[in-house]
């Protein structure tokens, strides 16, 4: 059956590879709800998804209750899908706000819209309204570290987050569970481990790291690099929040990993062996790109491990990842050597004045960073 879905923040990184995969892949329509923050980006939605008439877009703020309900009203959908967040870590260090008032007070007064436009709906329509659902995508950084020899993060992993981007979407997980459990909205969440891939903000670790690399600046690695992170294919994580939105339990919570535990260190030594397969003209000056790697001081309070078990997606949804780390790395060294202009005008911060009408001394790309760190994810 064709559904509706309203996907927030779909112009992110994850959101936009959902919306590509529902237009590309399936019959379903698709409503991108996004405010166009510095990490919202409409190049990363190509023209068979903004011609296709199963797309539609409304740059909003999911805090703005008024407009959301607008929007919801106009565009009945079957699934809401809520990526819309701040989502880098360093920048939740340097500046919390915006991640309290995206992160949970948005969530809360988007939760309000759709609980409004869900009871709406029950009055008119019980069937639909017993379909719909309010699907909350959130991260593994909730559950804390682990320790080396600890077993990964299970769904009922007690909550320990360690930085305010991490605390701010713990938040937002109790409030969706909270909406469930008080009003009964149907909801369902998924947590998950670090996603790399095509269309990532190049201050994010994979990216920052074949780009430094290409233009022969150092490749910064917080501390010893030995940080774990679980990797999962972006457009893997996609096809993931799908299948757990159409057939995902009411109430549950699903992990979604991608089996593949790497430190920083490696994750960067490896970048550098793909470049010098893909890429093996150097800049002048650069012997090897693993020479440019160097340590830098570590992020404050950063954690050690994270380990996510997402047997239960699989155990009851039969969902398991397509691409190894090795398979997807590949394909996402391949895709930033193969298409320059995207990254390029985001590099020179001309993307992002002309579109925001910001002028040119306006917020600046951080230096070394990722979702997750200078050389971490
Ligand atoms: P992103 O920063 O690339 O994209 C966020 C999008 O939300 C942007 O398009 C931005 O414009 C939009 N947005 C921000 N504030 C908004 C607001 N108030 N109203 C409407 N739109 C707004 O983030 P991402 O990496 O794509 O992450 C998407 C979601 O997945 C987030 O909720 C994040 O916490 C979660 N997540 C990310 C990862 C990861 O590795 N990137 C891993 C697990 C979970």
């Amino acid at each position: 059956m064709s559904l509706t879905f309203l996907v927030t923040g779909g112009a992110g990184f994850i959101g936009s590879a959902v919306v590509r995969e529902l237009i590309g892949k399936t019959d379903h329509r698709v409503i991108n709800v996004d405010k166009l923050t510095y990490a919202g980006n409409l190049e990363s939605l190509p023209s068979f998804v903004t011609d296709s008439e199963r797309y539609r877009f409304y740059r909003a703020d999911i805090g703005d209750r008024q407009t959301m309900a607008r929007i919801l009203d106009e565009t009945q959908p079957d699934i809401v899908m809520h990526l819309a967040a701040e989502s880098h870590v360093d920048r939740s260090i340097d500046g919390p706000s915006a991640f309290i008032e995206t992160n949970i007070v948005g969530t809360y007064q988007l939760l309000e819209s759709v609980r409004g436009y869900w009871q709406a709906l029950a009055e008119l329509d019980a069937s639909r309204a017993r379909r719909f659902r309010f699907h909350h995508v959130s991260t593994d950084e909730v559950y804390g570290d682990l320790e080396p020899e600890e077993p990964a993060f299970s769904e009922t992993h007690a909550y320990a987050p360690s930085s305010p981007y991490a605390a701010s979407k713990a938040s937002a997980d109790h409030l969706v569970r909270a909406w469930r459990r008080t009003y009964g909205l149907p909801t369902l969440v998924t947590n998950c481990s670090n996603n790399y891939g095509p269309y990532h903000f190049p201050e994010k670790l994979i990216p920052l790291m074949i780009l430094n690399a290409i233009a022969g600046k150092s490749l910064p690695v917080y501390g010893d690099g030995l940080q774990v992170r679980d990797w999962l294919f972006v457009e893997d994580h996609a096809r993931a929040l799908i299948h757990v939105a159409t057939r995902g339990e009411v109430g549950e919570t699903y992990n979604i990993g991608g089996c593949n535990e790497v430190c920083n260190i490696d994750v960067v030594r490896t970048v550098c062996q793909l470049l010098e397969a893909l890429k093996p003209e150097k800049p002048e000056g650069v012997a090897r790109y693993a020479d440019l790697i160097t340590h830098v001081t570590d992020r404050p309070g950063h954690d050690t491990r994270y380990a996510i078990d997402a047997s239960k997606l699989d155990r009851e949804l039969g969902w398991r990842p397509r691409e190894t780390f090795d398979s997807g790395l590949r394909k996402t060294v391949a895709w930033y050597l193969e298409n320059p202009q995207w990254w390029q005008r985001i590099q020179d911060q001309r993307y992002r004045g002309e579109r925001l009408g910001l002028s040119a001394s306006g917020p600046s790309l951080p230096g070394p960073a990722s979702r997750d760190e200078a050389g971490a994810p």
